[in-house]
């Protein structure tokens, strides 16, 4: 149960989970007071807790997405560190060997600039382009919509892939991202699974590009 005291404490995802967990229906553009205040007038009622996620499926991966960041902060402390076995992917996962989580291939110079480069580029027929992905590229990442990230360098080139949850979808097959960054941060490649995906113009891929510029800030000296 919660307190008033550390209810004021809570971030969006939190509130929102607490809702789900007792079926409270809330929309998707609500802002953090909104979910506050909503939570707020259902504190003190009684409710049948329910499973948000039945299938399990967003919760493992968000797990997953978390302990993945966790051991790559970790190893950036110790380079020797070893994959802990939670990690080991799921037999959905391609497993050829030269694919691995370490990260350390990543181009050093990749910054939120390439991102925005990326968007421009492979947006240019889109009217809105730029901002629409861009905003909900970022909410996936935050939201830990992204997982199962491999990376691998093949001549000078760092192909990356990940998968990641569609919108509002998280018990559906997750839609599969593919990136070649080149040492210079420029993204020469990408394509998603989804529909709007063929040049990689879409949140799911910017998502990924966020976490990879979240990643590559942490190991950053
Ligand atoms: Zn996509």
């Amino acid at each position: 149960m919660i307190s008033r005291a550390d209810l004021e404490k809570c971030k969006k995802s939190e509130l929102k989970f607490w809702l789900n967990c007792r079926g409270l229906r809330y929309k998707s553009t609500e802002t953090r007071a909104e979910l506050l205040s909503r939570v707020r007038q259902n504190l003190d009622k009684d409710f049948i807790l329910i499973d948000p996620d039945p299938g399990k499926a967003y919760t493992r991966a968000k797990k997953k997405s978390k302990m993945q960041i966790l051991f790559w902060e970790e190893q950036l402390r110790n380079p020797e560190s070893q994959e802990p076995e939670a990690l080991v992917t799921d037999t959905d996962v391609d497993v050829e060997e030269s694919w691995s989580t370490d990260t350390s291939v990543l181009p050093k110079r990749f910054s939120y600039l390439n991102i925005v480069e990326h968007a421009k580029k492979s947006g240019r027929e889109a009217k809105s382009y730029v901002e629409k992905p861009l905003e909900k590229g970022y909410k996936f990442f935050y939201e830990n919509y992204c997982h199962d990230v491999l990376c691998k360098l093949e001549e000078n080139e760092i192909h990356v892939k990940g998968k990641c949850f569609r919108s509002q979808k998280k018990n559906e097959r997750p839609h599969n991202v593919t990136l070649i960054l080149l040492t210079t941060g420029d993204v020469k490649r990408a394509k998603c699974s989804c529909p709007a995906g063929a040049n990689g113009y879409c949140n799911h891929t910017m998502g990924l590009l966020y976490l990879i510029d979240h990643v590559i800030k942490l190991k950053a000296p």
